[in-house]
């Protein structure tokens, strides 16, 4: 499935008066529609498929997801988050972005800090979480087995990052991780937003995107990263306040 095509504006424009907020709105929820129907790549599906089915043990008596994940937030926001993908019994199993596992434990606890969200924690679908002035999506919307997308899977699933890109007023993206890092340069590359060399990821790097745009960096808030230490919670704290920081000077 391609994406409907958003209109492209400026994103001083993009800020908009209410009736440009409603077409945006429609446009969000006609966006994670297709998002949702998409079966663009038989691996994925075939295997959030395969989970939902069998289940872990712990969830056996829920009813998975197994859906590609849509896009989740403020469809005014003007902080995007960009992830890797569904963990598949976490986003998989709740349909909701980093929604029921540990990464999501971390994020939406340091998203209530900085305002950016009414609750901390981020269990099922229904728990009244709700983000502020921010929106979350992956670079692959479907749950991979062993947590890595195929190359051409990503690929392939750009083409609903650059519709989130075109359709959001985002003034701040975080990437959370090198693989998201990457696909954000990529876009921002083709769409002439920077030129010349590919900014490096880091954690805590920051990168001037065109039109006022601000590309931050940060560890992903896997397991594998905080249970290591590699990445404290005084590390991921300090990319949203840096983020909360640039939206206020921008305001
Ligand atoms: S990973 Fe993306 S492109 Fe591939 S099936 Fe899922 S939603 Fe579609």
């Amino acid at each position: 499935m391609t994406p409907s095509k958003a209109p492209r504006a400026s994103i001083a424009s993009r800020k908009g008066d209410s009736e440009s907020r409603r077409l945006r709105q429609l446009a969000w929820t006609r966006l994670n529609e297709q998002i949702v129907a998409c079966e663009a790549c038989q691996r994925l599906r075939n295997y959030c498929r395969r989970v939902a089915e069998t289940k872990r043990r712990a969830y056996q008596d829920e009813k998975y997801w197994g859906q590609p994940v849509p896009n989740f937030g403020d469809a005014d926001a003007r902080l995007l988050i960009v992830g890797l993908a569904p963990g598949a019994h976490g986003a998989n199993r709740t349909g909701r972005m980093f929604t029921g596992d540990r990464s999501g434990d971390w994020l939406f606890r340091a998203l209530a800090k900085r305002g950016f969200a009414n609750q901390a924690t981020s269990e099922r679908y229904d728990d009244g979480l709700q983000l502020y002035d921010c929106a979350i999506t992956n670079a692959c919307h479907c749950a991979p087995p062993a947590n890595k997308p195929l190359r051409e899977e990503v690929r392939q699933c750009r083409d609903w990052l650059a519709a989130t890109f075109e359709l959001l007023p985002a003034t701040v993206i975080l990437a959370l991780g090198g693989l998201a890092w990457r696909q954000v340069v990529d876009y921002a590359l083709e769409e002439t937003w920077i030129s010349g060399r590919r900014p490096k990821f880091a954690h805590g790097a920051r990168c001037a995107l065109g039109e006022g745009r601000t590309l931050l960096g940060s560890y992903h808030p896997s397991q594998q990263n905080t249970f290591t230490g590699r990445l404290t919670e005084e590390m991921f704290d300090s990319v949203f306040t840096a983020a909360k920081e640039i939206l206020r000077t921008d305001a």
